[in-house]
């Protein structure tokens, strides 16, 4: 913070430093720095403590999909506050939004997803997924069932199951993960692949690997694929055609079930509700979402179940099993208002329609930065960006990990008024879905401001 901070946001700033453990942080940076306190925020803006105003190119967290500060979202929060702030949905109570949410989650989602168990977040969805999956097995008499395929690079969250099922290795630097039930296989990211490889056979090579940890595995041992339309967190990777579908097949011969991870792109980002069916052409046996469910306004995750699980799960129990699942807040009453009112702001105004449009533009924008010298891909569809840097186009060598070149591109963004993400040599970008044509002209051209300006200092520091 600067020294022109108000004497409260100094208080502010400190008491953060003093006493909040944030997730996900280098502790040795922050200790000297501290946060940035952010304020306040309007529609694809947000303001810091110092009275700076940036545009936000991550949404939050790849969530604030409809906007921050919208009145009538606070309006309804406060609505249900004032009828039923808090009910339990344990055993045979529901609340209004609750109920009413599960429907419109399950008109929504492909095929026969018509199920809804609620939990807080992305990662307790996953966590939620692997719990019925398993019980799911044991009440068919498959008790051997139980092992879970991942990808390396998979980002699945960050309970133990969730970070287990997680691929990103770097995550698991210094924590235990489950390493008996959890199975990665390799990452399909086609910028990555051998040069003298086709894309088919790459892709051919991709859905055998799972076809051959499957076996390898054992079919009678193996209980769920997991894996994200579009790998987030893991660097924006868009695996090649036809490879959702080959390995959604390849689980259906092995009675293998297929998770779709649609945290971050379900509910606009891609232009559609849910990425799984309308941009990928799969129907998964489960999806879990969470963040654009509610645009970030209150904590809700999903796990949504095809009828044929449903059916399984809920049928009377073998040895008087109950199904003993769920949380204090599962189905909160006041996030699934949120989500309710969340969803019919997306549908009003349409906001896939303006991805699509919108979200068209600025992946053709973001591609031009590809004529800078150390930009080697830009890659990701519509809202959901990754702009990876690299020491040589043509060996696609990495610059030196110490540089921090994802850093030191945010830190220069954000002197020029634009958030985006760092992570590691790249830079991701996951704006609220209303950004407007100027609002990607801005972004586009602060980012490559500054990659120029980066190139400047890795030059300075013997990197390039
Ligand atoms: N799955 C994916 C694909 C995610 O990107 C995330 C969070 N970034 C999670 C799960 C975990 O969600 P949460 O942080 O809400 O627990």
């Amino acid at each position: 913070m600067s020294e022109n901070k108000s004497a409260e946001m100094y208080q502010v700033w400190q008491q953060d430093k003093d006493h909040y453990i944030h997730p996900w942080t280098d502790f040795s940076t922050f200790k000297e720095t501290g946060s940035i306190v952010v304020e306040d925020s309007d529609n694809v803006h947000i303001t810091d403590g110092d009275g700076n105003q940036y545009l936000d190119g991550i949404g939050g967290l790849w969530c604030v999909n409809i906007g921050y500060a919208r009145e009538e979202m606070a309006q309804a929060i406060a609505e249900q506050i004032m009828k039923v702030p808090y009910y339990s949905c344990f055993g045979h109570h529901t609340t209004v939004p609750a109920a009413k949410l599960a429907a419109k989650i399950a008109e929504l989602a492909p095929g026969n997803l018509n199920h809804v168990f609620y939990g807080c977040g992305g990662s307790v969805a996953n966590d939620t997924a692997v719990r019925i999956i398993h019980f799911y097995f044991n009440q068919l008499g498959k008790k051997s069932k139980k092992k879970i395929i991942s990808r390396i690079d998979g980002y699945h969250g960050s309970t133990y199951m969730a970070m287990s099922i997680t691929g990103v290795k770097f995550d698991h630097i210094g924590f235990d993960i489950d390493e008996q039930l959890v199975h990665h296989i390799s990452c399909p990211n086609p910028y990555r692949r051998p040069e003298s490889q086709s894309i088919e056979d790459f892709c051919d090579e991709k859905v055998q690997e799972l076809e051959n940890k499957i076996l390898e595995l054992g079919p009678d041992n193996v209980a769920a694929f997991f894996a994200e339309p579009i790998m987030g967190a893991g660097g924006v990777i868009v695996p090649p055609k036809g490879y959702h579908k080959r390995t959604l097949d390849v689980c259906r011969k092995y009675g293998v079930l297929y998770v779709s991870d649609e945290v971050v792109t379900a509910f606009g980002r891609l232009g559609h509700m849910f990425a799984s069916k309308d941009e990928f052409d799969i129907v998964p046996d489960i999806i879990t979402c969470a963040k654009g469910l509610t645009s970030g306004y209150l904590p809700l995750g999903a796990t949504i179940l095809s009828d044929d699980i449903y059916e399984v799960i809920s049928k009377p129990q073998a040895e008087g099993a109950l199904f003993t699942h769920g949380f204090t807040y599962s189905g909160h009453p006041v996030s699934c208002a949120a989500g309710l009112k969340n969803i019919e702001i997306m549908e009003r105004e349409n906001l896939c329609g303006h991805v699509q449009e919108i979200g068209s533009y600025f992946e053709e924008q973001l591609k031009t930065l590809m004529d800078l010298p150390i930009v080697g891909d830009v890659r990701g569809k519509k809202f959901m960006v990754c702009v990876e840097n690299v020491a040589n186009k043509e060996s696609k060598e990495l610059i030196d990990p110490e540089a921090q070149v994802g850093n030191r591109i945010a830190d220069h963004c954000q002197k020029r008024g634009l958030i985006v993400r760092p992570l590691a040599h790249m830079n991701i970008l996951s704006p609220p879905l209303t950004l407007s044509k100027d609002n990607v002209d801005f972004l586009v051209s602060t980012l490559r401001e500054s990659i120029v300006e980066t190139m400047k200092d890795l030059k300075q520091d013997g990197y390039l």
